[in-house]
Parts: structure tokens; sequence; C-alpha cells
């Protein structure tokens, strides 16, 4: 069955040679009871390893059947261990933390046996060896002639042709060793048993042959009883591992030795938080660094603010709002968006308070009061306001409840205002502020009503518009800063007349501007519009307020008066562009959509933004990247590391099961499993605690952080960066223990 011719086995350490056994000629059959004995370091328990496969050698040849052994590879032999061997060692190599049952079943599920289909059998073998009451009983609890009578129904059970046995009783006392002996010679019976000892008293009834070792040489070898087998040998049965049994083995694995599975736990559940907080930490600096930017267009970069204009280039009607209403998405319309991204001062002429803030739609005001209440009527305002803002400094009170007018700027020369630009502050909002540039404008908000957006779009519509006047055969030009031909509204003048002033004479060769055509021409971005008048008086700086109704002459000289009507219709013209907010960012694709197919030219304010930092913006985050990286790939060895130590123990484990027949790819994606099955407890079991916050059962800051810039894609990406992880960890332990064969890996721990 086996033959040596001419072996031997040396071993190379730093450099220097040490022989296991030098030169071994040695023949061995089915049936033989073989007992070797030899004083210690004589090379023993060298020729059993090589015998069974567990090592290799040097010189010689070793025949396995009849067949040469010199090609045959590492799987070759993991083969021949799985066909033909069962080891029994001194120190028994069982698995400790399993009941005696789950050793004795655990070479059958190795080698591809199910469950259910082994369990009588395993129980007949732990009859067998006396162990039925301890079936279910930790081996580590186990005396040692106990633990030994495991090992052999463990070699039992696989029916190899072959069982070797290195000092099987070396650790055990007389009468446990008797024990063990004659349970070895019963499962002899047919197979080829080699046994090493030094009480060669307790075997030599049995031995059909004794072999003396000495000095790696085999001094006499000593066939004391014929043996009359057949060479017919039958090769012990075995399939591949089923997945079924590896996760069973993977589970079994996880939590029978608790306080590992404890700190496998910690381990894992320290990278999961700290993985999840890196990351919600680099989503958070790219939140803030899209937020930041500015305009020197729109004000109010809402990200939920979508500019729309219609394509035909005609102004909204509202049916137009009707239908955009009815899209699910949409919040509010701000019909005169215009109004939106300018700037407005709210004035207090007895007390002097001046300020000045954005102009919002009352509607868009989503804070919390800090004093006052919402507006009910049209001319109610609310302000939102730093509490640092100088009237407010003392509270809100110095604004609250008094009365302002509305102006578009310092210039606006409108003296006897308009009723509708007296406005009541009904309500405060003082906030801190964050010195974040988001926005061109001011850090004041002052939301009015819809009817005041409205009329206070009509000026701005002046203000933007190019307004040209021919008159007395020239064109003069409205400009914003004089008020040389600019048009003032006045309920003074007749529909289709204009009143000039007095220095409009000397214009004309008959020194009368009376009764002389006006022509207003006005263009801006959306819409033309012309006006013909003539003129029907001319004003004196005596005769100014008769004739206008305004007071001050020397500021508004040279203007042209005009009936409100007429006014009206060269400004009042309804809007060509609007805003829509919706109510959900994340709509916003959806809604762009939406509008498109409406017939209207959508576009989200953020497409304007500028930021002028995004050089440095980008540099940060790529900075901010590599940190990311590099904490992971701290994160990543730090946790090897720990996890090493914490399976270090674990190693005498794999090399039992390599030695019990597990090809290094099943030992592999066993502990892939466990550590698998590990890191997902501890993943999950952080996503629970998060869902406690989220449903506001427990309260925690940092979690709520967690929640506000993670997404269900990124905890998936997460999990699954954190799965390769643990796979990368355990392929790197793995490869570390299956550098050295499982012998040399064994010697070493025991
Ligand atoms: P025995 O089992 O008879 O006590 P061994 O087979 O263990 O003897 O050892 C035989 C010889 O081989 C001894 O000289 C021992 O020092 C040497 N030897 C055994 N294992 C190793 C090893 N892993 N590395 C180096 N030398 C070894
Ligand atoms: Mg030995």
């Amino acid at each position: 069955m086996l033959k040596l011719k001419d072996v031997s086995k040396f071993y190379y350490n730093k450099g220097l040679i040490a022989t296991g056994f030098t030169k071994i000629n040695l023949e061995l059959k089915m049936g033989e009871f073989v007992v070797i004995t030899g004083e210690s370091g004589s090379g023993k328990s060298t020729l059993l390893n090589v015998l069974s496969g567990l090592d290799s050698y040097e010189e010689g040849e070793m025949y396995i059947n009849g067949e040469e052994t010199s090609h045959y590879t590492e799987k070759d032999f993991e083969d021949y261990r799985r066909k033909y061997i069962a080891n029994i060692f001194q120190s028994f190599n069982l698995v400790n933390s399993y009941t005696v049952y789950q050793n004795v079943e655990l070479v059958m599920l190795l080698n591809g046996y199910k469950k259910s289909q082994v369990k009588q059998k395993v129980l007949d073998i732990i009859e067998k060896v006396g162990l039925t009451e301890f079936k279910n009983t930790k081996v580590s609890k186990l005396s040692g002639g106990q633990k030994q009578r495991v090992a052999i129904a463990r070699a039992m059970i696989k029916e190899t042709p072959i069982i070797v046995a290195d000092e099987p009783t070396g650790n055990l006392d007389s009468a446990s060793s008797k024990d063990v002996i004659e349970l070895l010679k019963k499962v002899a019976k047919d197979r080829l048993v080699i046994v090493v000892t030094h009480n060669i008293e307790q075997v030599e009834e049995y031995a059909t042959r004794i072999i003396k070792m000495h000095d790696g040489r085999i001094i006499e070898n000593k066939e004391i009883k014929k043996v009359n087998i057949p060479e017919e040998v039958e090769e012990s049965k075995y399939t591949k591992i089923t997945t079924a049994n590896k996760y069973r083995l993977g589970i079994r694995n996880t939590f029978n030795i608790v306080p590992k599975f404890l700190l496998l736990f910690a381990v894992f559940l320290f990278i999961t938080v700290a993985l999840l907080s890196e990351y919600a930490s680099f989503s958070q600096t790219e939140y803030e660094a899209n937020k930041a930017g500015h305009n020197f267009f729109f004000n109010d970069l809402s990200p939920e603010r979508i500019i729309i204009k219609k394509s035909d280039k005609t102004p909204f009607f509202s049916e137009d709002y009707e239908k955009i209403r009815s899209i699910e998405s949409v919040n509010y319309i701000i019909k005169d968006d215009i109004v939106l991204d300018s700037t407005i001062i709210a004035n207090n002429q007895e007390e002097g308070i001046h300020i000045y803030g954005n102009l919002r739609q009352t509607e868009l005001y989503k804070g919390n009061l800090t004093a006052g209440r919402m507006p009910e009527n049209i001319d109610e305002i609310i302000v939102e306001i730093p509490q640092s803002y100088y009237y407010v400094r003392n509270g809100a009170e110095g604004i609250l409840n008094k009365k302002f007018t509305l102006k578009s700027d310092y210039r606006n020369l409108n003296e006897n205002e308009e009723e509708s630009y007296n406005v009541k502050i009904v309500g405060v909002q003082l906030y801190e502020p964050s010195y974040s540039f988001s926005s061109y404008g001011s850090d004041v908000n002052i939301y009015a009503s819809e009817q005041y957006l409205q009329t206070y779009r009509k000026d701005l519509n002046q203000k933007y518009s190019n307004i040209k006047t021919l008159f007395a055969g020239k064109y003069y030009e409205s400009q914003d800063w004089n008020s040389y031909f600019k048009i003032i509204p006045s309920s003074k003048v007749p529909l289709g007349a204009a009143v000039v002033s007095n220095d409009a004479n000397y214009s004309f060769k008959d020194n009368s501007a009376r009764n002389k055509a006006l022509k207003i021409e006005l263009e801006n971005i959306y819409y033309k519009e012309e006006l013909n008048l003539k003129v029907s008086n001319t004003y004196t700086k005596n005769s100014f307020t008769r004739i206008t109704g305004y007071k001050d002459y020397d500021q508004n000289n040279g203007a042209v008066f005009i009936n409100e009507e007429d006014y009206k219709s060269l400004f009042n013209k309804p809007s060509y562009q609007s805003s829509v907010f919706i109510k959900d960012e994340k709509d916003l694709e959806e809604t762009l959509l939406k509008l498109e197919e409406l017939g209207l030219l959508a576009r989200p304010v953020k497409d304007f933004k500028v930021n002028e930092g995004k050089e440095i913006l980008q540099i940060i985050k790529i900075f901010k990247l590599v940190v990311t990286v590099v904490l992971i790939l701290a994160l990543f060895f730090i946790s090897y590391f720990i996890i090493r130590i914490i399976l270090k123990s674990r190693n005498v484990y794999f090399t039992t099961l390599r030695m019990l027949g597990a090809t290094n790819k099943n030992v592999k994606r066993i502990l892939d499993i466990e550590l698998f099955i590990n890191s997902s407890i501890a993943y999950f079991s952080f996503i629970i605690f998060i869902l406690l916050n989220r449903f506001e059962i427990l309260n925690i800051e940092f979690i709520k952080t967690l929640l506000k810039f993670l997404s269900l894609r990124e905890y998936i990406l997460m999990y699954i960066i954190l799965i390769i992880m643990s796979w990368l960890i355990s392929r790197r332990f793995s490869k570390r223990i299956f550098k050295k064969s499982a012998i040399k890996t064994y010697n070493e721990e025991v």
C-alpha cells in the first residue's frame, strides 16, 4: 500500500539544514498494525507526516498504492489525504469550542455529506467510543482520555484505509492509554494502522510489525505477524463540501466563541460608524460647496426656484398659470418674479429708520417669526433680519408694528407716494447671521403681498426699459439718475396728454410747446410699446404742484407727466417671466420636464450660479477626498491588525480543517462567511440604531447629521464597502495562514 525507497527529509531553517530522516526504505501493507518506536528526535513524527501527505520529502521515491508521487501537486496530496488518511495526534487536534457531536460531524460536513445524512452515523460512532453521554459537551471540558476517544471517533467515521496515530497515548495516564489502544485495535480491522508510541508493552499483543528508529534512520524493522489481506484497497468516498455546509460552519463559527464574536462585532461596528460618518462629512462639504456661490442677476437662489418664460415670447395669462399650478410638485408661482431679484428700502421718516433688503413674496416665507404675526392684509409685511442689525439690536420691538414706505431706491422721486406703498411691519424674525455669502443682495428679506409686488413691478419695468421720447424732432432718452424726460404718472393730466417743463417752450420757433406732439417709445427685453401724446400744458416753479400734483420742483424739473392710465398702458404689462417654486428639491428634474411639456422655457436658478472660488473649492474637495481615502485605508489596516490578533487563536481551527481534508479554498470561504455574517450584524445593528433616531425614539445629534447627508444609495454603497473590506481582511488573513503548510502552522501553534 505504502512504499518508501531511499526517502529523505530535510528541514531548511535560516540557512541551516536539519535532518528529519535519511534514506528510509519501507513497505507497509493493508491490514498491518505498525508500531514505530524510538527516542525523541529520531524522526518518527516526520516520517508519519510524510506518509500521511502532510509534509513533503526531498529525496527518494514514495509510492501510494503503486503510484509514484514525485509529480504530486499540493492538490494531489489533498486528494490523497481525503481518500486514504485519518490522523490522530498526541495533542488531539480537536475543535475545543465544538461539542463532541460537532467535532465528529465536522469531518463529514467537510467531505460533502449532508447534515441529516450523517446524524445516525455520528451517533453510532460516538456510542462506539463510549461518549454518548458527552455528545453535547464542549470538547474543552473533557479529560485527556475522552478527548483522544473523540479524535479516534473522528478518524473512524471517515472510513479511510489508513489511520496514522502520532503518540496517541503520550498525554494520557496508563489506564486511558490502554482504552485508547484497544479502541485503535478495534478500528484497525482490515485497515493499515500506523502508531507511534513509547509503550511497546501496551501494543505488543496487537502489533504485526515493529519499527525502531534512531537518529533519522530505521535500525530495526521486524514483522511479527504475517497478514494476508489482498491489496484491494477501498478508498474513502468524498465530494466537494456543499454550500449549505459552508454556511452552516460559517454561522456556527460566528457565534460559538462569544468573546471573539463580541470583539469582532465591536471592530466592525467601529468600521461602520467611521465609514458612515466620514462619508456623511464628505457629503456635507460637497453640499456646502454647492450652496456657495452667487449671481449678479438673481438674488433669490433658492434651490426650489425655476425661472420660466413662454417659448413663443408672449406674456403669461391666467390660463397659463392654471396649467402650471396643476403640476403636482409646484408649490407657488411668483408671477412678478423680476421683483424677487430687486432690493428695496423700507423707510420710516419720523424715526429715521431705513431698512434695506431683498423683496420677497409673503408665500415664500418659511421661517419662524420671533415676534408678531403673519400678514393678513395686503399692506402688511414681515421682515427677516439679522439680530445684530442696528434697529433691532434691542429686540424686534424696534421695528414691529411701525409704518413704513417702500421705495425702490434712494433716488425715488415720488414725494406723495401712492397708497399701496405704505405698509406696516406685523412680523419680525431675528436670525443669527451665518457670514456665508450665499446670495448677492442683502441679508435682510422683506416679505410683501402679491398685490404690492405687482405695483412695484411697474416701477421696475420703467427702470429696466429703454425709454425714448420723440419731441421737437429730437429723441430724448430717459435716464435712471436724473429727472430729464423721466416719465411720471399724474392724476392731474388728462388722458392722451403730456405736461412738460416751461423750458421746453424754447425748443420751438413759436416759443410754445403747447399742442405739440410728444411720442414715447419704450423697449425692454420683453416687449415694445409706443404712446402718441399731445402737450396740454407746461409747468413753472410756481405752478408745478398745482399742475402735476407733486411737491418738489427742483428734483423733478424736466420730467414728463402723463395720465395714470397712459402710464399703465406703458408699464402695467402681464409678466413675461415668472418663477415657479417646487415643494421639494428632489422633484426638480421631473418638474422641469413637465414645464417644458407646457411649452415653457424652464431653467432652475441654480444653473445661473457662478462660483468664484471654484478652483479653491475644487482643491478642498480633492484634498478631502484624499483624506477620506487615506482614512479608509488606515481604517482597513487598523481593523486588519486587530482582527488578525482576534483570529490568531483560530489558526489551530483552520489548520485542523485542512488536516481533516478541507481545501484551502473552502477554508477561506468558511472564514469569509463568518466575517460577512459578523460585519452584517454590526452594520444592521447600527442601521437599527439610526432608524430609532429617524423615528425619534432616540434623539442623538450626530445621527441626525448622518440622516441628513446620507440617502439609501449611500447606505447601500457603504454596506458594500464594508463587505468588501471584511472580504479583503479575510483574504489577507488566510493568505498568511496558507503560506505555510498545515503541519508547520500546526507545530508552531501547539
Ligand atoms: P520525533 O517525532 O521522533 O521526536 P521528529 O520527527 O519530530 O522526531 O524530529 C526529527 C528531527 O527533525 C529532529 O532532529 C528535529 O529537530 C527535526 N525537526 C523536526 N521538525 C522540524 C522543523 N519544523 N524544523 C527544523 N527541524 C525539525
Ligand atoms: Mg514526535
